[in-house]
């Protein structure tokens, strides 16, 4: 089944300017801004301008060029953010949640960025 794409989810309406945001970064294919509830001192999403559900979906049918871009945006958040260990930052946690067991709120991929204090293990019931 393909993947169904709704275009009233929050990020879509961020795109479109319907919404504002606090951008952190943005390029021809991605957008990074401040998540509105942040759950660390740090806490960036970075999504694509593109319509993709969840990051499997993205990585299947995304373009050599958005996947590129996305991938250098991320890196260029945690530089900006000083979490980059190569500049000397200490460090960050990337999650991406899909679909219901993934627990996804909003059904427009995105990468959490966190950071700015130890985040704790990767998943508290394992
Ligand atoms: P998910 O659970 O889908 O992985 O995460 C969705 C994230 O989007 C949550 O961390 C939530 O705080 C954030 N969020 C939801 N609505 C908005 C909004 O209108 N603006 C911003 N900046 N973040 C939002």
């Amino acid at each position: 089944m393909p993947y169904a794409y709704d275009t009233s989810n929050i990020f879509a309406r961020i795109l479109r300017g319907e919404i504002p945001n606090k951008t952190v970064l943005e390029t021809a294919h991605t957008l990074a801004f401040h998540d509105i509830a942040p759950k660390a001192p740090a806490h960036v999403l970075v999504i694509p301008k593109g319509p993709y559900v969840t990051y499997d979906h993205f990585c299947a049918e995304a373009s050599d060029a958005e996947i590129v871009d996305f991938a250098r945006a991320c890196a260029q958040v945690c530089e900006m953010l000083g979490l980059s260990a190569a500049d000397g930052g200490k460090g960050s946690r990337a999650i991406t949640n899909a679909g219901e067991h993934g627990v996804q709120e909003v059904p427009h991929f995105h990468l959490h960025i966190l950071g700015g204090r130890v985040i704790g293990r990767m998943i508290e019931n394992a």
